[in-house]
């Protein structure tokens, strides 16, 4: 994991959707539940939790897509169909800062990019190993996402200590 460039650009299969993250991530993840196996077409998504002032859609208008959860909102692009970001729900905004997970591999450039957590390990395919340092049977209880924020800020992803020095 090393430093993101910013501000990163970002865009669908088909470039009608185009992304611009201007704010460092407060968290990587890799989630291996069955709805991120099924929406993602593989063994697993990877998000990366952007601060809602740094997340902006600069191109096209996603649309709402896998369950249509009105407090779990998944975005995509309309025309191939990429599943892009997701406004997370309500019950996981009131313990952090507003943020958006964008999938990562949205990213023009995802070089910086490896998950520090790993969710829903109960279903991870049995082959599947990542680097996340942290790991979780399903979501983590909330009263943990406070320990795992301070700990990402101090990796390089998070870039804090170097920006402002
Ligand atoms: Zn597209
Ligand atoms: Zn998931």
């Amino acid at each position: 994991m090393s430093q993101p460039a910013l501000p990163l650009s970002g865009r669908c299969r088909c470039g009608e959707i185009e992304l611009r993250i201007s704010a460092r991530p407060i968290l990587t993840m890799a989630c291996h539940c069955g709805g991120c196996q099924r929406m993602s077409a593989s063994a697993y998504s990877l998000s990366a939790a952007i601060p809602a002032a740094g997340f902006a859609v600069t191109r096209g208008e996603p649309v709402l897509g896998g369950l249509r959860n009105p407090d779990l909102r998944h975005f995509f692009c309309p025309s191939c169909m990429s599943w892009m970001f997701t406004r997370p729900p309500g019950v996981i905004t009131r313990f952090l800062p507003e943020f958006v997970n964008v999938r990562a591999t949205m990213l023009d450039d995802v070089s910086w990019f490896s998950p520090f957590v790993e969710t829903w390990t109960r279903t991870r395919l049995p082959w599947v190993t990542t680097p996340a340092v942290h790991g979780y049977p399903e979501f983590p209880p909330v009263e943990d996402y406070a320990m795992l924020l301070a700990e990402f800020a101090k990796t390089p992803a998070a870039g804090q200590a170097r920006e402002t020095a």
